[in-house]
């Protein structure tokens, strides 16, 4: 029987905080059917574009985004959380729900005229994904596409992803 993504995920109620329901995929990584899947769908998305290289989110992006690159046969680039990364970056501030974050990326870690797939795990409310496509096009390349595992629509990050003329695909959606 062929089992479907959300097999995989587990959800944890009240985590990181009360209410918030939390869609765990260490439970899908950790499951060679479930990597397997993950990997194999969003490869076969993406395997006959024009995607130059891959550009992941700290930390669930680089999981998933890592091997995703090496499937297509391009290289990976980490989009990294503030002060992690040790050459020369450019940054940026992104909201939360509460205050703010930045993420960072080499000043040479892509060139113009790449396009790039960004991927993360997870898209709630879009801010971190953005962000990331604010990097990578500061650098003069193009996120062609964006992917991610899981949607929260009624969070609609999917449609400010879209807003900033990039597509999105996601293996899976929960309400
Ligand atoms: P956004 O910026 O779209 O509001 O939030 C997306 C970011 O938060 C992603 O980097 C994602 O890893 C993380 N995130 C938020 N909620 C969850 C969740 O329920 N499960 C997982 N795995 N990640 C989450």
């Amino acid at each position: 029987m062929t089992r479907d993504i959300t097999d995989f995920i587990r959800t944890i109620p009240d985590f990181p905080q009360k209410g918030v329901m939390f869609r765990d995929v260490t439970t899908l990584f950790g499951n060679p059917e479930g990597m397997k899947l993950a990997v194999a769908q969003i490869v076969d998305a993406f395997k006959d574009t024009e995607i130059t290289a891959v550009a992941g989110l700290e930390a669930r992006g680089f999981i998933i985004g890592g091997a995703v690159a090496e499937r297509l046969g391009t290289g990976f680039v980490p989009l990294r959380k503030k002060g992690k990364l040790p050459g020369k970056t450019l940054s940026e501030d992104y909201t939360l729900e509460y205050g703010t974050a930045t993420i960072e990326v080499h000043d040479d870690a892509l060139k113009a005229g790449d396009k790039v797939l960004l991927i993360d795990d997870l898209i709630a409310t879009g801010g971190t994904a953005a962000a990331g496509i604010k990097l990578v096009e500061r650098l003069g390349a193009t996120v062609v596409h964006a992917a991610f595992i899981i949607d929260l629509p009624d969070l609609g990050g999917a449609q400010v992803v879209r807003d900033l003329g990039v597509p999105v695909t996601a293996l899976c959606a929960y309400d």
